[in-house]
């Protein structure tokens, strides 16, 4: 079945980097359809000289020029069911250089929402826009020193629809929502470490 000789390891290396003239191939890519022994040479040899091209300097010119693979690939496909390693080892580092260069959707910028305290005497609840990213920037004139802070966000009933650390710079307290909130009147109630109830803002969202 298999023709012609198996091919020397000198063969192998010269058709891997090319070096054969093309007539004079002809018998040899013809055995290298059929000798599963000399694809595996021809694999290895080629899978060495793809990592020594991509550890040179010249990547991107190697990549210009075809594989031994993508020449014989063709004929190959019709006795080979299964992808080749080599193939299946490059198509996955293409693969994940696309994933790593891919832009990322910038993230919509939250509404800034500066709230006064309601003990502050702020005549009504600011509107926010339902369901997109929220900065509160809560007036924290005189408001007890902590450790650290908590922002509860409560609904009409009582029941706690987001918590999130707050943080403090001079007399404001920033609090992030960045998933917002559904419509609705809300109560955003600030926490000192001990969860003791420091001071409550209203807003409603629509
Ligand atoms: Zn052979």
């Amino acid at each position: 079945m298999v023709a012609g000789a198996h091919l020397t390891e000198e063969q192998i290396e010269q058709y891997a980097m090319g070096k054969l003239s093309p007539n004079c191939c002809e018998d040899l890519e013809e055995h290298l359809l059929i000798c599963e022994s000399c694809q595996l040479s021809l694999e290895e040899t080629d899978t060495y000289l793809v990592h020594m091209k991509a550890a040179s300097a010249r990547v991107l010119e190697a990549k210009e020029q075809p594989s031994v693979w993508d020449n014989i690939r063709g004929g190959l496909s019709q006795w080979m069911a299964k992808p080749l390693p080599v193939f299946a080892g490059l198509a996955c580092a293409a693969a994940i250089a696309i994933v790593l260069i891919a832009p990322r959707p910038s993230p919509e910028s939250p509404q800034q929402v500066t709230l006064e305290s309601l003990r502050g005497g702020q005549a009504e609840a600011p509107f926010v826009e339902a369901k997109r990213a929220i900065q509160f920037s809560l007036d924290a004139t005189g408001l007890p020193e902590s450790p650290s802070y908590t922002a509860n966000i409560v609904d009409e009933s009582g029941k706690l629809v987001h918590e999130a650390p707050a943080t403090r710079s001079n007399e404001t307290v920033a609090v992030r929502s960045a998933a917002g909130l559904p419509a609705g009147k809300f109560m955003i109630r600030i926490l000192d470490s001990k969860l003791e109830l420091l001071r409550e803002y209203a807003i409603s969202v629509k």
